[in-house]
């Protein structure tokens, strides 16, 4: 709380009251604080591969070039880590775009299981490489729902690409959807994963945030991941619940309430 204290001056008869200002500026510092720790993490970000980058290259130019194994290597190297900056840009612009609210939602009528099919058909070359079984499950009651299709898709590719990262050789991926007695579309993504402890639960849709950042950066995350699908959930008015058990598995799902059916809408 700060407060501000004015006396008020009166012609003749000096100071005759003080005028008190009450601000709450918590609320403000907070917000100040965290685009300050998002700068700092954005700069952490992509320093780090630049300085990669700028290393290998150097090693190139000192002789590693005439070692073709090498410098093959070396060149694949630049080439991930570039990759990674990319991603990480793509992800930045995704996340301005929502939080300036300058991404308008079309929202159309989607065919649920369709949807969830062309997900799972997206990564099936991913899931193979490590053994991983995708099943999709729809409430036949489901049929269409309202829904930005871009949008929804990128909610799904990050969690399907979670999913797949953080689930061992051999694991298993659900994809679902029912209805919600509100009549809401709720859709999950579940793994056999390896979990997150419980300590991290509520940080984990943060930006930047990573239980193990060396292995969420080994698997090419750039840990804003979840909080861009959590920022494009709530752009449809929706919600998005994480839970997990450490060895266990996770699920993620997403609830999007859907206008009233034509039965009953109001006239
Ligand atoms: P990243 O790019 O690092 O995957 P995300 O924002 O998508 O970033 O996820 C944040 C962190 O949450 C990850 O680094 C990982 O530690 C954890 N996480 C997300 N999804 C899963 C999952 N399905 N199983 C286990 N851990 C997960």
């Amino acid at each position: 709380l700060r407060v501000t204290l004015s006396p008020i001056h009166r012609r003749d008869r000096g100071i005759t009251g003080t005028i008190a200002l009450l601000q709450d500026i918590t609320e403000q510092e907070k917000l100040d604080q965290s685009r300050r720790e998002f700068v700092a993490n954005v700069s952490h970000e992509l320093r780090t591969p630049l300085t990669t980058i700028r290393s290998y290259a150097e090693a190139l130019g000192d002789g590693a070039l005439a070692e073709p194994q090498l410098a093959e290597r070396f060149v694949g190297v630049i080439r991930n880590e570039t990759e990674r900056m990319i991603r990480l840009v793509t992800d930045l612009l995704h996340l301005s775009r929502l939080d300036s609210q300058q991404s308008t939602l079309r929202r159309r009528d989607t065919d649920i299981a369709e949807m969830l099919d062309e997900v799972a058909d997206r990564f099936s070359v991913q899931m193979r490489k490590k053994g991983i079984r995708a099943v999709v499950q729809v409430d036949p009651r489901v049929g269409k729902a309202v829904l930005d299709r871009d949008q929804i898709d990128q909610v799904l590719d990050n969690l399907m690409s979670n999913a797949i990262k953080y689930t061992l050789e051999g694991g298993r991926i659900e994809l679902s959807a029912r209805l919600e007695e509100s009549g809401a579309l709720a859709v999950s993504v579940k793994d056999s994963g390896i979990g997150i402890p419980k300590r991290d639960l509520a940080r984990i849709f943060d930006r930047f945030y990573r239980v193990d950042k060396a292995r969420s950066r080994e698997m090419g995350g750039t840990g804003l991941g979840l909080s861009i699908a959590r920022e494009m959930i709530k752009a449809h008015g929706g919600t998005i619940t994480l839970e997990s058990e450490l060895d266990a598995g996770t699920t993620v799902t997403f609830i999007l309430p859907q206008p009233q059916t034509k039965g009953e809408q109001a006239i």
